[in-house]
This record gives structure tokens, C-alpha cells and sequence, in this order.
């Protein structure tokens, strides 16, 4: 008998192809022992020398599968005495486990390596995957991920991917995707007329099609595409014009980094990121000699770009290709296109072809959009292919609790044992095929996930579906169900994706939310933890012409600040072309006038004021564009800061920006809007230095809390981020997932 050793890896080590990983390794290292998963870790003893074991170790950190993340690895001897011939599996202790599900990965580098290999079976085959890479999320059915659960069920495999897929010591080995041009999917090339396309290489014909301006629509991992030559003015406005798009931009695919360094500026940081294996598309800042066609981004600082991350995408460029619009083929607002036959009803008015594949796409999942900032992180735009389901893992074991997210850009959480799930990008649920989504999805994680719900947590405001949903399902269900503040739900997401249990302030800046006066919600000051909280400060309440019509007339939220220190006639001249009339009418009146202390009204203000953005054809339009102006701003040390007024009501201080609007009209002939936007934002993160130092004092705290959709505006995030930490402010931001309306539902399942 031998004393055994006890190594426990931490991480993202489940549904990554990690225990084979080890037992190959172990092989080699000629190891005996077993390895196992036990909640959420890997685990092995061995009897082996302490000496073999360090090299092992060693080995894992150096090789481990390529979607694995290793937080740590412990080894300790224990007091029991084994010992072991061989080495094995072994199946998961328990059986209540969380089965995880693993996420969607591009391309690895030996798969990429065989694709282009004339002498390989799978030359040129747009499916070939390993356990390294390939779909996983968007294919499942149901848990275990196993194949007879995915959509690649319906696919017997060869006897040469079998024995691959049965052979422990083959990259293949239960590589539940595993395919080959003889057994595996294939691809159609049809026009929008119906009509099939035969020919000899269709991959080849695509790429004509392209290079002659073709719009394509493309199936890929999570959904459609539709695709078009990036550096042809002619291809991208038809393609607009046909989207019914006005200046949304375009995301961007190219398959090398050299390409794409032709175009954007890349730090090695950001490269990192373009070539991570969740792939996701990051914003980066233009070149100033654009390639590409300047409809892409229109008046924006930086673009969208994504490198090919699946073995379809690599085959449709070549070295004429510089670039592809690669954008996610939905209709409007309505969720992405992934089924072949709706695809064909719902896209053939838009596109002029379809590459259809016949591998079908269970979950759908957008690509996830991140944007760097502070040289080397990143705030998510949009978290999901590749991310998700990636679980946060949380400190307090949780019940099985469902949270339902908010309206607009919904995700759904789940929690369990010790991780919440968040749901990958739902949608805007205000049409009906998003709600089904929604629906659907919410279905799909208490299935996968075993799940046995004892509350459900929504937001507060009475006429969000998603509210609706909560209530029916709480009563049919009979479960609690808590409603959350918007803005509490916010503060809530960041303290969970920081594991943070103690006290902290909160700063939520974002667009709406429905606050527990009634009013409308967005500029909050808040103090508490995951139990409760109290609002401290805020912007001071604004009036809105229109309501939510104001978020995109952005001329009614400055009308509403200049009413206050203008006369009619001087209004009236700034906007000669806008129905002023009528807008200040039903100020005065108070008609559909509701109170709001939203941050982003100011912003889209300030926007207005400017003429940078007179209404948002799409969701920020106005305040990325002032962002971007910022962004371009060359003479940062020069600037401005505005003047703002505290007072202080019965109940929480409050923040007059009026002063800050006034500054802004009488210097905007005498700046450049350059100078204004940014001076601007620094202001802001002024204002929110000087109120946090006011609450820090009466709470005697320094955590700071940084949430909501404003913080997506870097500029803002890096000059706040900046001037807390050299205040002494301990500062939380988001890193696993989105600070916007998306994290809302993880907010919702950390609640007490
Ligand atoms: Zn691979
Ligand atoms: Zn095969
Ligand atoms: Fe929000």
C-alpha cells in the first residue's frame, strides 16, 4: 500500500474535455490513479512519487484543453493508503451534480491545421470539430451533453469517426459533434428564388458570390448570418437598405489578424481577445484610412470585428477577401434567424442567397460583442455564444431560483447550489417571437439544469411581460416571487458577478427603470448589499415629453432642460425644423410628461444639444455617438469641468445638472463638439467623485459599485474607474457579465 495524493483542479474544467485531457496525460506521465469531477472541480488521487506528480502538474497548467480555464490546483497527501494499477475515469460521485453544459468554441488551432490539409480525410470539410472545439450549447437537446442529446443524433457515425469517438487516446474521443465529409453534415447553396445551386465546390461559388456583391445569408453556430463584401459601398447600402437599417453598424469578419490589422488598431491585448476561444466580436478603434466602406459604423469611434471562428467561416474567404459583414440575420428586433425553413420565408426578401447546413441549431445564440477598455480589459456589450452558459460561480450556496431579467435586451438567470446561470441573449421582449424565446428558454434551463424552482424574481414594474410571467408562473407553480427594483437588481448583478457580501455604494447609471416612487428611474446613487437598500442620491427628476418616445427624440429631452432658462423664441431657433410647439406644450401642461432622473436622458440631451444625434435609429444611438467624439478627442488634458448644484430633499441628496446644460448651450459656438463631449464626460464622472465622497462620509464606506447600460460608454468607465481609485475608492465593476439589462436577471437570483 502507498499514500496516496489528492490533486484538485479549480476552474472551468467540466464539459471542456478535461478528464480525457488527463487521462491521456496521465499515460504519458505513466500515472496511476483516477480521476473524477466533484462539485464543480476536477479531482485525482494517485499513488505515484511526489516528483512524477510535479511534472504532471506542470504539464496540465502547460497543455490543458484550450477552452479550459485553471484557477487553481492544489495537491496535498492524505491519510488513507491505495494502490492503484492503472489509471482511470471515473464516473461523478454524486448523482444530484449540476450536469454543466459547455459553451460554443471556435476552431482549435489541430482541426484548423487538418482542414487545410489536402492529405486529410477531412480536407476543406466545414464541420470538423474535436473535443477541443466546436458547437456545443447551440446543439444540445437535452443533459447529459452527450451525442444521443444533441442534433447530431440523426447522424450515424463512419466506422473511422467511430472509432475516433470511442478512443480514449484520440482528440476525438467523445467529441459529441464529431462528423466527417462521409457521415457527418453538409452544406446547400440555394437562391432566394428556391432554386438549388448545384455546381462543384459550393464553398467556391460562395465566395464568387460574394466578391460580385452578393448578399448571402449564412448559417453558422448560433444562428444565421448574413453576409456581404465589407469593402463594397454598393453591397453594404442595398444591404441596409433591404435590413430597413439606417446607421445600426455592421459587424465585421475577417479570418487573419494581419487583415484585420489593415483596418483597426489592435494591441496585443485585443488580439488576444479576437483569438479567444469564445470568439466573441470586439470593438475596436478604426484606422483613419478606412477600407472598409464607411456606411459600416457610421460616425462611430470604433467597429465591430470578429475573426472566422468555425471551419464554415474560414472557407468562405480567400485572399481577395479582405472582409465580410458578417451580421446576425434578424428581422428588426425579433430574435436571430436559425431554422432553415423560417430562415427561407422570413430572410429571402433580403438576401439574394442561403448557405443552408443541415446540422440543426437547437439553442440559438447571437455572438457575443465586447469592448476593451483600460488597456487590458473588457466590458461585454452583449454576453452570449461562447459564454454562455458559463456559470458565475458564487461564494453562498443559493436555493433553486429563477430570475426573469427585465424588458428590454432580457436574459434569464438560474441558480443553483453554488452557481448562477445566466441565459444567453434573449431579446427585446415587445414582440411576440421574442416572449416565445423567452418562454422557451426559461423551459430549457429547468430542464438541462434539473431545476426545482422555490421562488421566481422579477423587476418591479407592473407591465413588463416578463413581470406577467413571473406572476402566472409563481401562482401555477405556487412558489414565492420577489419583484425587484430595476436599479437594486443592477447594483445586485455587479455584487454578484464580484462575489461581494458586504456593504458597498452603488452607482447605476442607465437608461429607464421603474423606481419605487413611480417615477422613472436611471441616474441612482444606492447604498446596501444583497439584502436591502436604500436610494441615496440621484439625478434630479427631469420632466420627459412623450415618455419613452424621449429616449429616442432626443431633442425632447434637451427641450425639457432648455424650457427651464430659455424663452420659446429662443427654442424655437435652435430647432426651427422640430414640432417645438407641441413639445413644450405638453411640458407645461404636464401631459404624458412623466419624471425621470435617468443618466442617459442627459446624455441624449448633451447629444441633441450638440446636433450630434437629433433621434436614435437604433438602441444608443446618441450616446455612442457623443462617446465616440470623446473617444476621438485628441488634447485630453485640455477640458472643462461644468458646473452641477447639490441639494439635499427629505429623503436622498440630489444632483441639478441644469447648470452643466447651461454651459454646454451658451460654449457651443465657441468649442468644437470634440472639446464639449468630452469635457462633458468628465463632468459626469466628476459628479459621480464628488457624490460617492458625500455618501463614503455619512456610510463611512469605500466600496463602490459601477452599473447599468451608461457604464458600456467607456470613456465614462475609465475617467470614473480613474478618479475613484485615486480617491482611495474600492471600485466593483462587471467582469463576467454585461453591466446593462442583460445582467439584470443575475441581479435578480443574488437577492438575499
Ligand atoms: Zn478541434
Ligand atoms: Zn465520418
Ligand atoms: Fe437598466
Amino acid at each position: 500500500m502507498k499514500k496516496i495524493f489528492l490533486i484538485t483542479i479549480h476552474g472551468i474544467v467540466q464539459g471542456v474535455g478535461f478528464r480525457p485531457f488527463i487521462n491521456k496525460l496521465a499515460i504519458k506521465h505513466k500515472i496511476k490513479g483516477i480521476v473524477y469531477n466533484k462539485t464543480g472541480t476536477v479531482v485525482i488521487e494517485s499513488s505515484s512519487s511526489l516528483n512524477k506528480l510535479k511534472s504532471f502538474i506542470n504539464d496540465i497548467k502547460t497543455k490543458k484543453p484550450p477552452a479550459s480555464v485553471i484557477e487553481s490546483i492544489t495537491l496535498k497527501r492524505i491519510k488513507q493508503k491505495k494502490e492503484f494499477k492503472n489509471f482511470t475515469i471515473a464516473q461523478s460521485k454524486k448523482a444530484k451534480e449540476i450536469k454543466f453544459i459547455p459553451q460554443d468554441i471556435r476552431i482549435c488551432n489541430d482541426c484548423l491545421k487538418e482542414l487545410f490539409n489536402p492529405k486529410d480525410r477531412r480536407y476543406l470539410y466545414p464541420f470538423i470539430n474535436c473535443t477541443n472545439c466546436g458547437p456545443r450549447f447551440t446543439i444540445i437537446k437535452d443533459t447529459p451533453y452527450d451525442r444521443k442529446n444533441t442534433t447530431m443524433d440523426k447522424f450515424i457515425m463512419c466506422p473511422s469517426c467511430k472509432k475516433e469517438y470511442e478512443d480514449i487516446m484520440s482528440r476525438r474521443y467523445h467529441a459529441e459533434p464529431n462528423a466527417c465529409p462521409i457521415c457527418g453534415p453538409e452544406l446547400t447553396l440555394q437562391k432566394n428564388t428556391g432554386q438549388i445551386i448545384e455546381c462543384e465546390d459550393i464553398l467556391k461559388e460562395t465566395r464568387n458570390l460574394l466578391k460580385k456583391g452578393k448578399i448571402i445569408a449564412i448559417k453558422g453556430i448560433g444562428g444565421f448570418h448574413i453576409a456581404s463584401l465589407a469593402t463594397d459601398d454598393n453591397a453594404v447600402l442595398t444591404l441596409k437598405q433591404r435590413k430597413k437599417r439606417t446607421k445600426k453598424p455592421f459587424a465585421i469578419m475577417s479570418d487573419t489578424i494581419e487583415k484585420i490589422k489593415k483596418y483597426a488598431h489592435i494591441s496585443d491585448y485585443e488580439e488576444n481577445l479576437l483569438k479567444s476561444v469564445a470568439a466573441p466580436i470586439v470593438l475596436l478603434k478604426k484606422k483613419n484610412k478606412n477600407l472598409l466602406s464607411e456606411y459600416i459604423a457610421e460616425g462611430l469611434s470604433r467597429i465591430g470585428v470578429f475573426l472566422t471562428y468555425s471551419p464554415l467561416h474560414y472557407l468562405l474567404f480567400d485572399e481577395d477577401i479582405l472582409a465580410l459583414i458578417m451580421t446576425s440575420a434578424n428581422i428588426s428586433e425579433e430574435p436571430i434567424q436559425y431554422k432553415n425553413d423560417e430562415a427561407f420565408l422570413n430572410l429571402k426578401n433580403i438576401v439574394d442567397y442561403f448557405l443552408f447546413h443541415n446540422r440543426d441549431i437547437n439553442i440559438p445564440a447571437d455572438d457575443s460583442v465586447i469592448k476593451p477598455f483600460d488597456k487590458s480589459s473588457f466590458v461585454f456589450i452583449r454576453r452570449s455564444r461562447g459564454y454562455v452558459p458559463l456559470p458565475v460561480k458564487l461564494k453562498k450556496k443559493s436555493k433553486d431560483i429563477i430570475g426573469v431579467g427585465a424588458l428590454l435586451k432580457n436574459t434569464i438567470c438560474i441558480s443553483k447550489e453554488n452557481y448562477a446561470i445566466l441565459s444567453q441573449h434573449i431579446g427585446d421582449l415587445e414582440n411576440e417571437k421574442a416572449y416565445n424565446y423567452f418562454k422557451e428558454t426559461i423551459q430549457n434551463f429547468i430542464k438541462f439544469y434539473e431545476l426545482k424552482p422555490e421562488s421566481i424574481v422579477c423587476d418591479k414594474h407592473p407591465d413588463y411581460l416578463s413581470t406577467r410571467y413571473a406572476e402566472e408562473f409563481a401562482k401555477e407553480n405556487k412558489i414565492k416571487i420577489y419583484k425587484i427594483q430595476h436599479h437594486y437588481a443592477h447594483f445586485l448583478s455587479c455584487l454578484a458577478d464580484n462575489n461581494f457580501y458586504e456593504k458597498a455604494i452603488g452607482v447605476i447609471f442607465d437608461g429607464t427603470g421603474y423606481g419605487d416612487d413611480g417615477n422613472i428611474w436611471g441616474g441612482e446613487f444606492l447604498y446596501g448589499d444583497y439584502k436591502n437598500y436604500k436610494r441615496v442620491a440621484h439625478f434630479k427628476y427631469m420632466k420627459l415629453p412623450g415618455g419613452d418616445l424621449a429616449s429616442k427624440e432626443t431633442v425632447r429631452c434637451a427641450i425639457s432642460f432648455l424650457s427651464q432658462f430659455l424663452n420659446e423664441d429662443e427654442i424655437r431657433k435652435i430647432y426651427p425644423d422640430k414640432n417645438v410647439n407641441l413639445i413644450l406644450s405638453m411640458l407645461k401642461k404636464s401631459i404624458n410628461s412623466p419624471f425621470s432622473s435617468s443618466a442617459g436622458r442627459i446624455f441624449d440631451a448633451v447629444s441633441s444639444l450638440l446636433n450630434i444625434c437629433q433621434y436614435s435609429t437604433y438602441d444608443a444611438e446618441s450616446p455612442m455617438l457623443l462617446e465616440s467624439l470623446a473617444e476621438n478627442y485628441n488634447d485630453k488634458e485640455n477640458f472643462e469641468i461644468y458646473p452641477y448644484d447639490f441639494f439635499q430633499n427629505e429623503n436622498s441628496l440630489v444632483i441639478d445638472v441644469l447648470p452643466t446644460i447651461k454651459k454646454i448651450y451658451s460654449d457651443k459656438q465657441k468649442k468644437s463638439t470634440e472639446f464639449i463631449s468630452f469635457s462633458f464626460h468628465k463632468t459626469i464622472a466628476d459628479i459621480i467623485l464628488n457624490t460617492v465622497k458625500k455618501i463614503s462620509k455619512i456610510y463611512k464606506n469605500k466600496n463602490v459599485v459601477l452599473s447599468g447600460g451608461v457604464f458600456q460608454n467607456t470613456v465614462l468607465l475609465s475617467l470614473t474607474i480613474d478618479l475613484l481609485k485615486s480617491g482611495g475608492f474600492n471600485v466593483l465593476f462587471h467582469k463576467n457579465i454585461s453591466p446593462n439589462d442583460s445582467g439584470i436577471a443575475l441581479g435578480q437570483v443574488f437577492y438575499k
